[in-house]
């Protein structure tokens, strides 16, 4: 059973309800790459995301 990658937005931004999750870590760090771009005007590397934003559940 693989791990799920997961973002909880509220943890970021707390008026934002947005989560991401995807068993698929390239996809789950895109989407919270461009969530984040788009709705907070912010750029995360991949690596930031990964290392800072991303749990494993
Ligand atoms: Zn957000």
């Amino acid at each position: 059973m693989a791990d799920a990658h997961r973002l909880d937005c509220e943890n970021e931004a707390a008026d934002c309800r947005f989560i991401i999750q995807s068993e698929n870590e390239a996809e789950a760090i895109e989407l919270a790459k461009n969530h984040m771009r788009d709705d907070h005007g912010q750029e995360y590397t991949d690596d930031e995301l990964r290392e800072e934003h991303l749990q494993a559940v």
